[in-house]
C-alpha cells in the first residue's frame, strides 16, 4: 500500500511517528494509501529548518521571489491534468471540478506574481524639519497553513502564495483525507526555484496542529475548516500570541424574488447546491423563495433537473455531475440529517437516501435531495449539511427573507436572484454576510479581491488572498528619520542600479 509522508527540506520523506491515517477512495470505499501523522519531534525539526531557510529567503528581493511565483504558476498549468487526477482520486470530485479547484488556486499565485506592489511601504518626506517618515512591510518569519479536505489544491495555494511571496517560510498541514495534492504542489514550487526548507508540507492530525499552535517559532496561523475547529484554533493561536485568521463553515442562502428569472435561478440552485456533492463552503444549501408563486415555480423546475443529475465516480465520464462525499462517517451524518428533516416535518420532495451505484455499492454516494417547507428550528436548517441536500425555506416577504439570513449564525456567502436593482442593492447593503452574489450563485471573489466570511464563518480581521493576505503575512515597521544638515559632503555622483 502506498505510504504518504511529508515534504521536508526539498524532498519527500517518510514519517517516523509510527502513526498513520487511512486515505480512502471515496468512490469505492477502499483504502488506497495511508498517510503519516507527524509527531511533535518531526514538526520541531521541520520548523527549525524552515526558520533557517526563511532568513535567506527574506533577503531575496521581492521581484525575484515574484519570479518564483511566475514559474510556479506556469508549472501548475503544465501539470493541471495530473493535479486534477490526483485530487479527484482522493476527494471524489469530477475532473472538470478538480481542474476548477486547481485553477482558482492558480489565480491567487498569478496575483502573487505582483507581490512587490503589495509589499510597498508608505513615505512622507519632510514630515518635520529634516524628518522623513516611512513604513515598510516585513515578513513574519515562519507561518503555518492548516487546510480542509474539500479544496486540496485551491486552499493550500491561497495560503502558500501570499505567505511565500512576502518572504515567509510556511509549514503547511493539509487535510489528512486529501494529502497528495499539497505534496505535488510543493514539488512544483521547488522546481520553480523555491529554496529548500521554505515550504514544509507536514501531514498530520490534531497532534500536529496543536504542536504548530503551541510552537514558539510559528508566528501566524491561517486556517480553513469547520467552525468549531476554526474557533478552537483561533483561540489557541491567539492565546499563544500568534496572528490567526480562521475560516469556518457556512450555511449559504439564496433569495429568489418573485421577479427573478426562474429558469436561471433553478439552474443556479442546481449547480450551487449539488456541485461537488455540496461539499463547498460556498455551496448554496438554503433556497429562500419570496412568495408562494416563486416557491412553486422553483419546485416545478428543480424536481426534473434533480432527477436528471448523474451521480458517479470521477472516472465515470464527462456526464457525471457530482461524486461521492468524503468519508463513510460524512455519509452517515448527512443521511442522519435528512432523516431528522423528515421526522421534524419538512417535505422531502427528492429523496437521495437510497441511492446506490452498481459496482460502487461501498462508495460514499448520496443521491440529490430536496426539502421543501423547512423551518428555522429544524436540524436540517441549523446545521451545516455539507452534502447534496438543498433545503427550501419559504418566505412571505423580502424583509422576512432578509431577516432569516441576518439571524443565521453563519455569514460566508449569499445570493439574491431578482430583476430589480433596488432590491439587489438593498440586500447587498444590509445583509451581514462576507460575500454576496447578485444573480450569481457562488460569489467567490476573484483573486485580486479577498475571500472571507462573517459571523461564525470567519475568525480574525483580515481575509484570505488579495491585499488582505499581504497584510496578514507581513508586519509593518514605521521609521521616523531625522538627518541633520551638513552631511552632503562626500555624496556619490554615480548613477547605480539599486540592487
Ligand atoms: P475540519 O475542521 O475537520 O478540518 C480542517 C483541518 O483541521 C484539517 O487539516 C484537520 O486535520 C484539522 N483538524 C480537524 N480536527 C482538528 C482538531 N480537533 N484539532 C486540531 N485540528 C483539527 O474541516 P474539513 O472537514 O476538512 O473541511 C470541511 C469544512 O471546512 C466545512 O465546514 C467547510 O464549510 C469548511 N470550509 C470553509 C471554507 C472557508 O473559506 N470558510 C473553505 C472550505 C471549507
Amino acid at each position: 500500500m502506498e505510504e504518504i509522508g511529508h515534504w521536508i527540506n526539498g524532498k519527500r520523506v517518510a514519517g517516523t511517528s509510527g502513526r498513520f491515517s487511512d486515505v480512502y477512495n471515496p468512490a469505492t470505499g477502499e483504502v488506497q494509501a495511508r498517510v503519516s501523522l507527524a509527531s511533535p519531534a518531526e514538526i520541531d525539526a521541520a520548523v527549525a529548518d524552515a526558520a533557517a531557510a526563511q532568513l535567506q529567503w527574506m533577503k531575496v528581493n521581492p521581484q525575484r521571489r515574484a519570479r518564483v511565483m511566475m514559474k510556479f504558476g506556469a508549472l501548475i498549468e503544465r501539470d493541471m491534468d495530473k493535479l486534477a487526477e490526483a485530487l479527484s482520486k482522493e476527494h471524489g470530485k469530477t475532473i472538470p471540478d478538480a481542474r476548477g479547484d486547481v485553477q482558482r488556486g492558480l489565480e491567487v499565485i498569478e496575483v502573487c506574481m505582483g507581490a512587490p506592489a503589495f509589499l510597498k511601504g508608505e513615505y512622507t518626506g519632510d514630515a518635520g524639519p529634516g524628518i522623513d517618515l516611512y513604513s515598510m512591510r516585513q515578513p513574519l518569519g515562519v507561518v503555518a497553513g492548516i487546510t480542509p479536505f474539500n479544496f486540496p489544491a485551491m486552499i493550500p495555494l491561497w495560503k502558500m502564495g501570499p505567505a511565500l511571496s512576502s518572504g515567509n517560510a510556511m509549514i503547511l498541514k493539509p487535510s489528512e483525507r486529501t494529502p497528495t495534492t499539497a505534496l505535488m504542489l510543493a514539488e512544483l514550487a521547488q522546481e520553480a526555484g523555491l529554496p529548500d526548507g521554505v515550504l514544509q508540507v507536514i501531514n498530520g492530525d490534531k497532534e500536529a496542529v496543536d504542536t504548530i499552535l503551541d510552537h514558539e517559532t510559528v508566528q501566524a496561523v491561517g486556517f480553513v475548516g469547520s467552525t468549531p475547529i476554526a474557533q478552537y484554533i483561533y483561540g489557541r493561536a491567539a492565546n499563544n500570541g500568534k496572528r490567526a485568521q480562521c475560516f469556518g463553515g457556512a450555511k449559504n442562502h439564496m433569495l429568489i424574488m418573485p421577479d427573478a428569472d426562474m429558469d436561471k435561478a433553478a439552474d443556479a440552485l442546481i449547480g450551487a447546491g449539488f456541485g461537488a456533492a455540496g461539499e463547498r463552503c460556498m455551496a448554496i444549501s438554503v433556497a429562500v423563495p419570496v412568495g408562494e408563486e416563486a416557491a412553486n415555480a422553483l419546485i416545478e423546475r428543480l424536481v426534473p433537473k434533480i432527477e436528471k443529475l448523474k451521480v458517479g465516480p470521477y472516472t465515470g465520464g464527462d456526464d457525471v455531475d457530482y461524486g461521492p462525499v468524503i468519508t463513510a462517517a460524512a455519509k452517515e451524518r448527512i443521511l442522519g440529517l435528512i432523516n431528522s428533516g423528515v421526522e421534524q416535518g419538512a417535505s422531502l420532495v427528492c429523496d437521495g437516501r437510497d441511492f446506490s451505484l452498481q459496482g460502487y455499492e461501498d462508495g460514499y454516494f448520496i443521491g440529490p435531495s430536496l426539502f421543501d417547507n423547512v423551518t428555522p428550528e429544524m436540524d436540517i436548517y441549523q446545521q451545516e449539511v455539507f452534502g447534496p441536500v438543498l433545503s427550501m425555506v419559504r418566505a412571505k416577504t423580502y424583509e422576512e427573507a432578509l431577516d432569516l439570513v441576518i439571524d443565521n449564525p453563519y455569514g460566508n456567502g449569499t445570493s439574491i436572484f431578482t430583476a430589480d436593482g433596488d432590491t439587489a442593492r438593498d440586500y447587498a447593503a444590509k445583509v451581514n454576510v462576507g460575500m454576496v452574489g447578485i444573480n450569481f450563485p457562488i460569489p467567490v471573489p476573484l483573486s485580486y479581491y479577498t475571500f472571507g466570511g462573517w459571523k461564525k464563518s470567519g475568525f480574525g480581521d483580515l481575509n484570505q488572498y488579495g491585499p488582505d493576505a499581504f497584510r496578514f503575512y507581513t508586519k509593518t515597521k514605521t521609521v521616523t528619520a531625522r538627518w541633520f544638515s551638513g552631511i552632503k559632503d562626500g555624496a556619490s555622483l554615480n548613477f547605480k542600479a539599486l540592487d
